[in-house]
């Protein structure tokens, strides 16, 4: 064990932070490392912290500062590889915590990257889309530093989007002198992007969850399914869901909560909050709940699609699906995993549930690298099989050592990373 004052300080875990509940998740699969656990300890120190400060003009003519990161957890298998977050709750441990699940995720689909993630806090809906553009930039620059093709390949991630990889990846270019598609993904395809990513990690947990309801023997055909976040995340994986014949009965996000016992018409809902921000007064509702209320609303596969430590000790115990399919990063935490496990409920953990992303981010990157594109059909089965290749492996493990998804799949993955390490061995 690690003695605390040999731990760099902003490492040491504060209670019930994101980065404590990853390092409690690393504590419970060390067990099943075998020889290289030897190594673990690495998987414990991000290996590049980047602080910035991003100052920008707001249109009045004040100045405006605001805190930017870009964490590099582990680049032992490759580049980083990781989304930005533009959040005004963003801070050092979260973003720590979100490169090594990054780390994590990549290991378990195995696509070959290390782990890495940025982020900015800022409430982007506070800024003009000039202010917005010039942070952006300003932000890209000051990690232009650590980043690129083959360093470390930014992505969207909550409230950024193909617009902001596209500045993005001017900026970059601009600074380099010469264009360089390949230093962000989820870019418009206008400039190197590809299809299906958009879509991808919906996608990917529409695909998590068929798996998981083959296992359990539920159809997903009139399965009653709850969402929190109707993003880009969350609304897809709604809209293939319901197009699958599962009925969408309660939907959860910034602005409220609606319910609808029959299902709730999803491509209605999608266009009102492509207009309105927020699912709040859509008029196909039946009704709207308090937020509490929405984890105990009756359903067979609950979707938290939003931010982390959402599903805790304190509402774990209330939930009535069977299946949970984290489309967000982080959701649980390793209380409410307990309490979960104890009531048979099977929770898809995040690093396989939401790995669409990235892993139809690696067919982008490496569509920019060969200048040749894929057409969607061929995107989408690509991204099927390594979904369903991924969950198996992953079910297997749980099986055999008698553990939870998320247990078995930190083992194939921390497993991978690990090996690179111990074969690659410590430079010098
Ligand atoms: N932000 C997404 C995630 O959390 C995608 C990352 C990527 O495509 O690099 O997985």
């Amino acid at each position: 064990m690690t003695r605390q004052h040999d731990i760099p300080s902003y490492l040491v875990p504060k209670e019930n932070n994101p980065w404590s509940v990853y390092l409690e998740q690393i504590d419970r699969v060390t067990p099943h490392l075998g020889a290289l656990a030897r190594w673990v300890e690495t998987l414990k120190r991000p290996k590049r912290i980047l602080i910035v400060d991003v100052p920008i003009e707001r249109d009045d003519g004040s100045i405006a500062h605001f805190e930017g990161y870009r964490v590099q957890h582990n680049m032992s298998r490759g580049p980083g590889k990781g989304g930005v977050r533009f959040h005004q709750d963003v801070t050092l441990s979260e973003v720590m915590a979100l490169s090594a699940w990054m780390t994590v995720k990549n290991a378990a689909v195995n696509v070959p990257y290390g782990g890495a993630k940025g982020g900015i806090r800022v409430d982007p809906r506070t800024l003009s889309q000039g202010e917005l553009q010039r942070m952006t930039r300003r932000y890209t620059s000051e990690i232009g530093i650590i980043i690129g093709p083959n360093k470390d390949i930014p992505a969207p991630d909550v409230n950024t989007n193909e617009q902001t990889m596209a500045w993005m990846m001017d900026t970059y270019s601009m600074n380099q002198g010469s264009t360089a598609t390949g230093v962000v993904t989820g870019k418009p395809i206008s400039l190197g992007g590809s299809l299906g990513r958009r879509d991808a990690t919906g996608r990917g947990v529409y695909v998590a969850g068929c798996e998981a309801a083959l296992k359990c023997g539920m159809q997903i055909e009139g399965a009653r399914v709850a969402v929190q976040g109707f993003g880009n995340v969350g609304g897809i994986a709604a809209r293939l869901f319901s197009e699958a014949g599962a009925l969408v009965v309660a939907v959860q996000d910034h602005g409220g909560t609606i319910v609808h016992d029959g299902g709730l018409d999803v491509e209605a809902l999608l266009a009102h909050v492509a207009q309105t921000g927020s699912v709040v007064g859509f008029a196909g509702a039946e009704d709207s709940i308090a937020p509490e209320r929405f984890w105990n609303v009756d359903c067979d596969i609950l979707i938290p699609a939003a931010l982390e430590q959402q599903i805790t000790r304190e509402n774990a115990a209330q939930i009535r699906a069977r299946i949970i399919l984290e489309g967000a990063n982080g959701p649980t935490t390793p209380e409410a995993d307990d309490i979960l496990r104890e009531n048979g409920v099977l929770v898809v953990p995040d690093v396989i549930a939401n790995a669409g992303g990235v892993t139809v981010s690696y067919f982008e990157w490496v569509q920019d690298f060969s200048s040749f594109f894929w057409s969607e059909e061929d995107i989408n089965a690509r991204l099927t099989r390594i979904m369903r290749d991924a969950f198996a492996a992953i079910w297997q493990v749980a099986q055999d050592k008698d553990v939870s998804l998320r247990t078995a799949a930190f083992v194939v993955a921390c497993t991978r990373v690990l090996q690179a390490r111990e074969v690659r061995g410590l430079y010098p």
